[in-house]
């Protein structure tokens, strides 16, 4: 096996870096052995290690991660843990309706899961249960936005439509000509919500930062190295998202792609009052290749748009100046009047894609599992994949589960280097033709 990329991260996580200093990691060292290991502490590999001991209190569970919980994708996603999720592939959001109403069942499954845990542990986390409001800056945006509440009345959702008096009302900007408000989508700080699942996890689950796995060799029982020593595991669970191609596991079915967040410094006391507007607020752009923006408890402003091609898997330096450049035009766009308010940070991280839109999920090997490539919605989708993948392994039986089963799983991409040729030329199209939604 070739040695695999592994994730490298920077500090730049406005999420993470307004929050306390983290404490030392555990860090895995000498040689260990265990019932199963969990690769990857996202919100897939959080999910799944919890399950498997709740449902196995007997039975010891490794959760190796990497790089620290809260600086990866998880902690540095933009926060909008989506019930009918934002289809990047599809036109108007979505394709198809029964796809549609299994992602829904199986995104609620998944915020139910997450509810019940940051419930009984008290995690505090700015959990909000408001809902999104999809934005529209331009009448092309308002027809998406008229499409995708077709799909809402079809799927039987409730949604509001809000004028540009009451886009201005709630945003302090005269940027939007038009919203729709949508309920179902759960928001939260996201460093500070896998951070808490971190911290309350069951007893028999052992969290190990900074402990990649290099390699495995694969056998009964599978033998796993990390920098510091060797772990001895009856099953492994792969829920490290595009990373697990590195280990020979749907390789070349996996798009990776990264995506850009930027956080403002808190507003001072004279630009929260030429802005007005209310003290929260979370918008999806009418565009899929348009901008997220929240303004957050704290008075910040967050700022996510711009995906790019990345062979290399991880976030480059140049990629994130680029991007910054874009979260500043986008800001000014918005709030022209807020001339002097900059970013604090600005970051990227990894996702993972495929063609159709499908996860892999199941059987890998004998005693070898994954759930990964969660196409971008992974707080709610990677919660729910990764308990169902947790019941799979110990034999539970449910509807969700039949439905993640009868999925293809990701399908076949053109070779390298067409892929990312055609990806950045698709890409930069659905840039220019989200114009100023972006
Ligand atoms: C800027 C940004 C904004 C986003 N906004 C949203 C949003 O609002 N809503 C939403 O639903 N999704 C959002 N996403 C996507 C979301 O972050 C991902 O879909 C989600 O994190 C996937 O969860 P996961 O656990 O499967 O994978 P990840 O969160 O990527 O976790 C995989 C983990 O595996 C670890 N890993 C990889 N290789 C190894 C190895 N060899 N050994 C040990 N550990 C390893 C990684 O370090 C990582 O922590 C956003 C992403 C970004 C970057």
């Amino acid at each position: 096996m070739k040695t695999p990329i592994l994730p490298k991260f920077d500090r730049n996580n406005g999420w993470l870096e307004i929050l306390p200093p983290l404490p030392p990691p555990n860090i895995a060292k000498g040689d260990l052995k265990t019932n199963i290991v969990v690769i990857g502490a996202g919100f897939t590999g959080l999910a799944a290690a919890r399950r498997l001991a709740e449902l196995c209190p007997e039975k010891q569970i490794f959760l190796l991660e990497a790089d620290r919980v809260g600086n990866t994708s998880a902690g540095r996603s933009s926060g909008f843990a989506i019930d009918q999720a934002h289809n990047i592939r599809a036109k108007d959001f979505a394709d198809n309706l029964k796809v549609e109403k299994d992602q829904l069942a199986l995104n609620r499954a998944g915020q139910d899961y997450l509810r019940k845990i940051v419930t009984m542990n008290n995690i505090e986390c700015d959990w909000d249960e408001s809902g999104k409001v999809h934005a529209a800056a331009t009448e092309k945006g308002n027809k998406k936005l008229e499409a995708y509440a077709q799909n809402m009345n079809l799927l039987n959702l409730p949604y509001t439509w809000q004028n540009s008096t009451e886009m201005k009302n709630l945003t302090g900007s005269d940027f939007y000509k038009s919203g729709l408000h949508t309920p179902g989508t759960i928001m939260m700080q996201p460093a500070k919500l896998v951070l808490g699942l971190a911290a309350n996890l069951p007893k028999n689950v052992i969290l190990y930062e900074d402990s990649p796995v290099i390699s495995i060799n694969f056998s009964s029982p599978h033998s796993l190295k990390i920098p510091k020593g060797n772990i001895i595991a009856d099953s492994i669970v792969f829920a490290n998202n595009g990373f697990a191609g590195q280990f020979g596991f749907q390789k070349k079915n996996l798009i990776p792609l990264i995506t850009w967040g930027s956080l403002t410094r808190s507003l001072n006391k004279s630009e929260k009052q030429s802005l007005g507007g209310q003290d929260t607020w979370n918008i999806i752009p009418a565009d899929p290749f348009g901008t997220s923006v929240r303004r957050i408890r704290g008075d910040r402003v967050l700022i996510r748009n711009i995906y790019n091609y990345s062979s290399e898997l991880n976030a480059k330096e140049r990629d994130r100046l680029w991007a910054k450049k874009k979260h500043i035009q986008s800001l000014k766009n918005r709030f022209p009047a807020l001339l002097d308010l900059e970013f604090e940070y600005t970051w990227g991280g990894p996702l993972s894609l495929s063609r159709n839109g499908e996860p892999a999920f199941g059987d890998l090997g004998k005693n070898v599992f994954g759930a990964f490539c969660l196409n971008g919605v992974g707080i709610a989708r990677g919660t729910i994949l990764g308990k169902l993948i947790a019941e799979y392994i110990l034999g539970e039986e449910s509807n969700l589960l039949q439905i993640v089963l009868q999925g293809k799983g990701p399908n076949r991409l053109p070779p390298k280097p067409f892929l990312g040729w055609g990806v950045s030329l698709n890409f930069a199209n659905r840039r220019r033709i989200a114009g100023l939604e972006l």
